[in-house]
């Protein structure tokens, strides 16, 4: 089985997408430091890092700023990422406190969690169908795929939007967490 892919508009789409994850990060730091701190925590710099895979986000002390896993966002979407930031502002407010009880008390009144979820364990989180033939297609991450079927036989191997595989339903991994964040 092959599908087709739109790269050039994948790729805008995504940067589209992660301004907006960035301006939502920024939102939710401005809220929880409102509600919890008085607001006079500094605000950081929040970025989303690419090739985090491993761990889902990162405080760095020195530098004050924060770095999110975009493929974390990915595979588990807004509301998870979040609680990852939730998580990482908890460093910010007690930077020598490590994973001290201090800290897990923090946690649990930002509603952030101790662990991060795993990466790519479980194997399919979206399940897609081609909207011609009703092919079925599972993948990890959402992606702006095509039917390689219906592409070649209609649109002489090109990428075509009509054959664009459609998101049928989005399944729920039930690993228990796992990571440190
Ligand atoms: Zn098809
Ligand atoms: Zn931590």
């Amino acid at each position: 089985m092959n599908f087709k892919k739109d790269s050039r508009r994948s790729k805008n789409q995504n940067k589209n997408e992660q301004k907006k994850v960035l301006d939502k990060c920024y939102r939710e730091f401005a809220r929880i430091n409102r509600k919890f701190f008085d607001a006079q925590l500094p605000t950081p710099v929040i970025a989303l890092n690419q090739r985090f895979t491993a761990r889902a986000g990162a405080f760095y002390p020195r530098t004050k700023r924060i770095a999110l896993s975009w493929k974390y966002y990915l595979a588990w979407g807004l509301k998870e990422l979040l609680g990852v930031l939730r998580h990482e502002v908890g460093h910010l407010a007690l930077p020598k406190e490590g994973h001290s009880r201090k800290f897990k008390e923090l946690l649990e009144k930002l509603d952030a969690p101790r662990y991060s979820k795993p990466f790519s364990k479980h194997p399919f989180r979206y399940e897609w169908e081609c909207p011609n033939c009703g092919v079925k297609h599972w993948t990890r991450k959402r992606v702006v795929l095509a039917c390689g079927k219906c592409c070649d036989r209609y649109n002489r191997g090109h990428f075509a939007r009509n054959f664009q595989l459609q998101l049928v339903k989005e399944l729920r991994p039930r690993r228990p967490p796992s990571k440190h964040l």
